[in-house]
Order: C-alpha cells, then sequence, then structure tokens
C-alpha cells in the first residue's frame, strides 16, 4: 500500500439477512447493501461518496468505522485490517476515526447541554478534566465558530447549521484524522450550506483531516471533494479525480446524475439536455443479472444483462465498471 493512502477497502460487502420465523430463524433472502466495493482514500484528502438514497454509502460508510461489522472484505487504516481487529484494540483506532451525522438534531442527545456533548468524547478518552476541560470545551467551540458562552445551552436553543457545528466540534474534540461526513448539509438550509462546506474546508487544512464525505447528488460534493465516487446498489460505478469526472464522465450512471447538476450559466443550462432514467432503481433484494443498472440503461447491449462489469482503470485514476466504457 503507497504510504500516502490513510484509507483502502477491499473487496468490501454488507449482507443483511432476511429471516423468517420467531423462534428458529430461517434466512430466506439477503439484501445486498454493499457488494464488493473496492477503493483507498489518501491523507489529507476528501472523497466524495454519491449515489441515490438506498443505494448503500450511509452502511458503507459505517463497515468503515466498523460500526457495523462487514460481512466480507478489508478496510485498511495506515496499513493495518480493521476488520480483523478485536474490539478493544478497535476501540483505540476508533478514536482517529469519527463521524459527522446527516441530522445533527437526531444525534445529540437533548438532555446534555453544548458543553458535555462537547465534553463525552474527552472524558471517555483523555484524562483532561477540570479546568483544563472547560478551557478545552470553550477552544472547540471557538474552532468551529460557535461563542463559548453558549456552553450552557441545549441542543434545542440552537439553529440547525449551529447544531451540525456543535457536532463538528464533538467529532473533532479528540483530534481524528478521518472523518465518515454523512450528508453533513442535507437537513440545512440552502443559505447555511456553504458556511459547513467552508468550515469543513478550513479544519481540513488546519487539521490534516481526511474526509469521506456523503452526498446524494453530485452538486454537493462537487466543491469539496478532490475525488468523486459513484455507487449504485452497492457497487462502486466511477471514481475518478474531480475535474475529470464532471468534464468526462464514462457511466451512464454519473452521466444521468450529471445531467441534473445545475449549471449557473443559463444560456448552457438552458441548452442542454436532462436525461430521465426510465423505471425505478431494482430491490437490492432482488438484484437484476450482470449489470446492476441494465434496466435503466440507456445504452445497454446483450452483454450487460449477463456479465457483472468489473471496476477498471480507463485511464489514470479514472476507474469505471461499463462492459462499453
Ligand atoms: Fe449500461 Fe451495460 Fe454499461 Fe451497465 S455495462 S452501464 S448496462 S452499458
Amino acid at each position: 500500500m503507497a504510504n500516502d493512502i490513510l484509507i483502502e477497502i477491499k473487496n468490501l460487502s454488507m449482507y443483511f439477512p432476511i429471516t423468517k420465523g420467531i423462534i428458529r430463524q430461517q434466512k430466506i433472502a439477503e439484501v445486498k447493501a454493499v457488494d464488493g466495493v473496492n477503493f483507498f482514500i489518501r491523507k489529507g484528502e476528501t472523497l466524495g461518496l454519491v449515489g441515490e438514497s438506498g443505494c448503500g454509502k450511509t452502511t458503507l460508510g459505517r463497515c468503515l468505522l466498523q460500526l457495523i461489522r462487514p460481512t466480507s472484505g478489508e478496510v485498511y487504516f495506515e496499513g493495518v485490517d480493521l476488520c480483523t481487529m478485536a474490539s478493544d484494540h478497535l476501540r483505540s483506532i476508533r478514536q482517529r476515526m469519527q463521524i459527522i451525522f446527516q441530522d445533527p438534531f437526531d444525534s445529540l442527545d437533548p438532555r446534555m447541554t453544548a458543553g458535555e456533548i462537547v465534553a463525552e468524547p474527552l472524558r471517555v478518552h483523555t484524562r483532561i478534566r477540570g479546568r483544563e476541560l472547560r478551557e478545552k470545551i470553550a477552544e472547540l467551540l471557538k474552532i468551529v465558530g460557535l461563542d463559548p458562552s453558549m456552553t450552557e445551552r441545549y441542543p434545542h436553543q440552537f439553529s440547525g447549521g449551529q447544531r451540525q457545528r456543535l457536532g463538528i466540534a464533538r467529532a473533532l474534540a479528540i483530534r481524528p484524522s478521518f472523518i465518515v461526513c454523512d450528508e453533513p448539509i442535507s437537513a440545512l438550509d440552502v443559505s447555511i450550506q456553504a458556511q459547513i462546506i467552508n468550515l469543513l474546508e478550513d479544519l481540513q487544512g488546519e487539521f490534516d483531516l481526511t474526509y469521506l464525505f456523503i452526498a446524494h447528488d453530485l452538486s454537493v460534493v462537487r466543491h469539496i471533494s478532490h475525488r468523486v465516487a459513484v455507487m449504485y446498489l452497492g457497487k462502486i460505478v466511477e471514481v475518478a479525480n474531480r475535474d475529470a469526472l464532471y468534464r468526462v464522465a464514462k457511466h451512464p450512471y454519473t452521466i444521468a446524475l450529471l445531467s441534473a447538476v445545475p449549471i449557473p450559466d443559463p444560456i448552457v443550462e438552458a441548452s442542454r439536455e436532462r436525461i430521465i432514467l426510465r423505471g425505478e432503481i431494482p430491490s437490492p433484494i432482488a438484484l437484476p443479472p450482470g449489470c446492476n443498472f441494465h434496466p435503466r440503461c440507456p445504452i445497454g447491449v446483450e452483454i450487460c444483462q449477463k456479465e457483472i462489469p468489473s471496476l477498471r482503470e480507463i485511464e489514470e485514476g479514472h476507474w469505471v465498471a461499463c462492459h462499453l466504457a
């Protein structure tokens, strides 16, 4: 593994069994939420992970952090496979890997003050107490743009954007090197979204952070990502540097997603064609044979219904899972 790589996942799968029976449970099917995924994230990089709701991106983020133990595959953090690691050892590594959730209101305990929320990881993982702890909390609140005088407030006394800042302060408290940002701006007003993106970018530079930034559309990740991975029904279908992906996307699914991203130039916007995909996303319980995307693909050919396309590097750093790419 190259030494500029912080995270590498190999052939990662997460299948959730569907069972019947109460006493003797019998597996009758499985949901393939994540299915044989491979990618890496370099130190200090932001990898955007994009896909429609239910494509498995949140499950993938949680498997990466081992919040859910994957069904199979490997997750390397600084060259060490987390999937084979015992729980107590994993706990110490997890301090360096944090998560920021989509809805900060759901993820913050409403009975705890802002100060208690930020202090919690410090109490669990460090020996910082008393005055030093209070100073640390004030410093963290300041770093994320909150006034330290807000320490005694409860989550409901903050606005949505302020709550997300609080969630970021909590994630930063024990100085992680990697953060999964799980749709951190989806629940926020458009006017606040840019502020949170800017904050995350500033923090990345200041604290040398590496991000997996999950979002459901390509317009959100464009600004913040160095590279972008596109996910469809549990599989990565395209990975490329941001500029290459937005300029010359190769996978028909990525091209369709890009056609929905607004372009600021009104003349270009008026002249381009939006690609509407036919049909619904197939159920992850009954995946189609061959390429997962073939029932909706506008350019599919016969082989697509029989053979699963592998993720191939078609240009340096540009990976695509399509027979026709
Ligand atoms: Fe479309 Fe075939 Fe490519 Fe799948 S492999 S995206 S069905 S062309």
